[in-house]
């Protein structure tokens, strides 16, 4: 419970509705999408609206020693914004403008509160396109997810949000205001701290504006379905697409497990007997996509698929990815819990994880859906289950350690989307050894030396 004095002074920076601290509204803050994860009411919920207000609230926090988690739309899946020790969540939806799309530099320059997908609304209309592309874009911000670093579906052509953040103002944590970056498409001046505040996960700053590089949007794309009876098949067909120097916009996967669930949930018309279905989608210029379909096609049967479907019209197209990106939901239906991951291996790893992922199951006796963007490397192994069943989540918790394990033994990383938060902050040694989670200490407490930003994530305070 905060004082009535200094909901007061926050109230009169921000303005009474901008400063939540009713019970019922303060709930709604302790969780995110993150599943079985430790869950704590704030403080105080507040929605400045300029950089000036979010330099006051952390002038504020500074003054009376609160933790202070920024927030978007809540959606991430690492348990970033739940606010682990009480204190201010200062939800960043009020600054949701598009400040501007410069036509001659090709760039968008954006309030974090935008959501992504307005933003590709408003470029569409130039002919251009903003490509990271989480599941989530119809509902995450341009501050979480360069906050988290989002991948999603385009990453294997067009790479992931990082690759697209040009400059950004911020609010570091003693509320002063610093500006990076810029629309010059060279730029070495300094270090860089655009990149080391994209994917910081709000441990480093709030960010309160971002500047994005866009690209032309693609005159026309394609989308196939391959269907396998094995799943080491499809795995194997994944490699060897990138190995005859095919990069589509879209290489996923999806399980038996998946599909079936998908299917029950969306009706989209996927062959369910399949053991795994890869779902492939190129772009460009209109001939090369169909030279692009083509050699895919190709590969595919080469590899071993039962059938390949190529979508003959939009509407199918649209069937295809509305199953996609319903894998996670579908599959979080079957049971309470679903604890997912995003371990990442490079890409031609992939036939050796899916089968290491398939074995950690038998091993712990779970049931784990896997889905993903397997083209980059990245799957999202997700464990059905109740958070309630003590037994089984020790389970759980032994399969996710091995699934980590795995991953960095076949030079993978940790998370290839979903960021470190509070779960996987325990496993950074495994990846990094000791001197580099001191190093990444170092630069949080350079910046941050009180952990009042985001504290619980990335980087735990020395005990
Ligand atoms: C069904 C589903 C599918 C998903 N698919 C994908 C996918 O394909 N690829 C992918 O990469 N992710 C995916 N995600 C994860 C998630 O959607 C993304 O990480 C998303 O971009 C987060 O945006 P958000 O606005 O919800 O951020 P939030 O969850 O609100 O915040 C994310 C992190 O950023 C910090 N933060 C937020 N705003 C700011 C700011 N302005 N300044 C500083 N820090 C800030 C928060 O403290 C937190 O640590 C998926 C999630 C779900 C539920």
């Amino acid at each position: 419970m905060l004082s009535e004095s200094i909901l007061r002074e926050l109230r009169e920076v921000l303005g009474g509705k901008n400063v939540l601290s009713e019970t019922e509204d303060l709930l709604t803050y302790a969780y995110d999408a993150t599943a079985a994860m430790r869950r704590k009411t704030p403080d105080v919920v507040v929605a400045p609206k300029s950089t000036e207000e979010v330099s006051q609230v952390l002038n504020i926090a500074q003054k009376y020693g609160l933790p202070v988690y920024p927030r978007g739309s809540g959606t991430n899946l690492s348990g970033g914004t739940i606010p682990l020790e009480g204190g201010i969540v200062l939800s960043l939806l009020n600054m949701n403008r598009i400040l501007e799309v410069d036509t001659e530099n090709l760039t968008a320059t954006v309030q974090p509160g935008v959501i992504i997908q307005d933003l590709n609304n408003e470029v569409a209309l130039h002919g251009l396109l903003y490509p990271p592309d989480p599941g989530t874009v119809t509902t995450a911000t341009m501050g979480g997810s360069v906050s988290e670093s989002s991948g999603g579906l385009r990453g294997l052509k067009y790479g992931v949000t990082k690759h697209y953040v040009m400059g950004m103002k911020l609010v570091l944590a003693d509320g002063k205001v610093i500006k990076w970056g810029g629309k010059t498409v060279k730029n070495v001046t300094g270090y860089d701290l655009t990149a080391l505040f994209t994917g910081a996960e709000g441990t480093l700053g709030i960010i309160t504006e971002i500047l994005v590089k866009l690209i032309p949007a693609p005159e026309t794309r394609k989308s196939l379905l391959g269907v396998f009876d094995d799943v080491d098949k499809a795995g194997r067909a994944i490699s060897a697409i990138i190995r005859n120097r095919i990069i589509p916009a879209t290489l996923e996967i999806m399980d038996n497990m998946t599909l079936r669930t998908v299917e029950n949930f969306t009706h989209a018309g996927l062959p369910i007997e399949a053991e795994a279905v890869l779902l492939i989608e190129v772009d460009g210029y209109k001939e090369v996509v169909e030279r692009e379909a083509a050699l895919v096609e190709d590969v595919l049967q080469q590899e071993g698929a039962v059938e390949v479907k190529v979508a003959k019209d939009e509407q199918e197209r649209e069937r295809i990815w509305f199953a996609r990106r319903s894998a996670l939901p579908a599959l979080a239906q079957k049971k309470p819990t679903t604890v997912l991951e995003d371990a990442t291996v490079p890409r031609s790893k992939i036939p050796e994880m899916l089968k290491a992922i398939r074995e950690i199951a038998k091993k712990y006796d779970l049931l784990i859906g896997t889905f993903g963007h397997a083209g980059d490397g990245n799957l999202h192994p997700t464990i059905l289950t109740d958070e309630r069943d003590k037994e089984e989540m020790a389970r759980v918790e032994k399969a996710v350690d091995e699934i980590f394990q795995v991953a960095i033994s076949l030079g993978g990383t940790l998370s290839g989307e979903h960021g470190i938060g509070i779960a996987k902050a325990k496993y950074l040694p495994l990846e990094f050894g000791e001197a580099g989670v001191r190093t990444l200490r170092r630069i949080k407490e350079a910046l941050d030396p009180e952990y009042r930003l985001n504290p619980g994530k990335i980087v735990l305070r020395k005990e």
